[in-house]
């Protein structure tokens, strides 16, 4: 595959090709309506399970040979909605949604590795994937290797036989590192080895990591898809990008003997892992956020318009000493963010203060952004990683990471920009007055 540009990729719904992320995150796959289920806004279907006419239709769809929802622990229809509108809107073949964006990697990881296995990741990831990979998989023989990801040869020299996949983030949080997308697909290609791709803070139309090469990507939906702070999910794409034939172990390498092998990891993932370990996401959190996929375009290019606008208006500060942002010509991984991300660098913006307490003092005098520990939500939100996500890491783990304790990440939301940039103005100020 070439490594200069996207490959040709198809929609699998080729008449749909061409349409916008909108018109697709808004109308979806053109459904059957029914009778009695008019078409429209999806409903919420809150059954824990669904009734059929006798037990010749309940084996049926156990056996696989009707698609009917049988219990919503296995497939519930407002979630398979989403699911299909996931799938749509990022080009892939099938999506998987979970009750969290760390369900949707655990159910990843446990459906590509096995005892004995090792994962290669970057050593600059989310907080919560670092205790999952150190803390919990370790438990069940799975090891991870950190690499530094923006270095393509470290991950190749990492990457041999035992290599399960290889994960890294689109944008790393905090540290705004943007890795080598197209050699790292080159590079699972070759060695047939699966990339996965934590694009959560690089939503549709943002970055499409199939078009490099990774074979999935991961998406907390409960940052910028769900998009109002609502509530927590997660879901996996199959991007379509990688063979599955080419697993030679587990339950992938089964389905792929036994199906059509370009759906093999959705249905192993579904069937020999999700359903059995209960990450299933509920009916509710579906519909809220299908609600909030319908504006994520709109949301995320004033949020990366607005980031830029602050990130430059933080540089010139006098009393900031550093700002992160992918997208300032001056950062490390510009000219990646450029290459890869369409219409954006993202809307992550960290900044340094010359200490911790000035850090604190700072954020307890915002007026319009709050203090949250969460990101993608339409509000502003301020957190102190160094104290909060990463608080029981070690020194070492946490400035691998990108996480200092003189630091504050921005998750900038929908407001407008003059009142986000006004509001950090006045604050920093407020923080550096001695009566403040
Ligand atoms: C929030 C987040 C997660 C975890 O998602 P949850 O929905 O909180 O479980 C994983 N990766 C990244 C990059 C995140 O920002």
């Amino acid at each position: 595959m070439s490594t200069s540009r996207p490959n040709d990729r198809k929609h699998h719904t080729a008449a749909n090709a061409d349409l916008g992320t909108s018109t697709r995150a808004v109308h979806g796959y053109p459904e059957q309506a029914s009778d009695l289920v008019p078409d429209l806004v999806p409903p919420v279907w809150n059954s824990a399970a669904f009734a059929f006419p006798g037990q010749e239709e309940i084996a049926d769809a156990f056996q696989g040979r009707s698609p009917r929802p049988v219990y919503s622990r296995i497939a519930n229809p407002t979630v398979t909605q989403l699911e299909r509108r996931v799938a749509f809107l990022t080009g892939g073949t099938a999506a998987l949604a979970s009750a969290s964006g760390m369900g949707a990697l655990t159910t990843v990881l446990m459906t590509l590795a096995e005892a004995g296995d090792e994962i290669v990741v970057s050593r600059r990831i989310f907080g919560g994937t670092i205790h999952l990979l150190d803390e919990v998989l370790p438990r069940f023989g799975v090891r991870s290797v950190f690499v530094d990801a923006e270095d393509p040869a470290a991950v190749a020299e990492a990457a041999g036989e035992q290599t399960a996949l290889i994960l890294v983030e689109s944008i790393s949080n905090p540290a705004l590192t943007v890795p080598d997308f197209a050699r790292l697909g080159e590079l699972s290609q070759e060695k047939g080895i699966p990339l996965v791709v934590d694009a959560t803070v690089t939503p549709p139309p943002l970055f499409d990591p199939g078009a490099w090469g990774a074979a999935l990507a991961v998406y907390s939906t409960t940052k910028y898809l769900a998009g109002s702070g609502t509530v927590v999910g997660g879901v996996s794409v199959d991007t379509g990008a990688f063979d599955w034939r080419r697993i030679t172990r587990g339950p992938v390498a089964e389905h792929a003997q036994r199906i059509d092998p370009r759906f093999a990891f959705a249905a192993a993932a579904r069937n020999a892992v999700h359903i059995h370990t209960g990450g299933c996401m509920d009916a509710h959190t579906a519909f809220l956020t299908l609600l909030g996929l319908e504006t994520v375009e709109l949301r995320l290019s004033r949020q990366c318009e607005s980031a830029l606008t602050l990130a430059r208006d933080l540089r010139e500060n006098e009393h900031v000493t550093h700002v992160g942002y992918p997208g300032l010509e001056d950062h490390p991984s510009y000219p990646a963010a450029a290459r890869f991300f369409q219409g954006g660098s993202g809307a992550i913006v960290t900044f340094c203060l010359d200490s911790a307490e000035r850090c604190y003092r700072a954020a307890r005098n915002l007026r319009i952004a709050r203090n949250v520990v969460n990101l993608g939500d339409s509000r502003t939100l301020v957190v102190h990683p160094w104290s909060t996500i990463y608080h029981d890491h070690t020194d070492r783990v946490r400035r691998d990471a990108g996480v200092y304790p003189e630091m504050l990440r921005v998750s900038v939301g929908i407001e407008n920009a003059a009142d986000i940039v006004g509001d950090f103005r006045q604050a920093l100020e407020a923080a550096h007055d001695s009566t403040g």
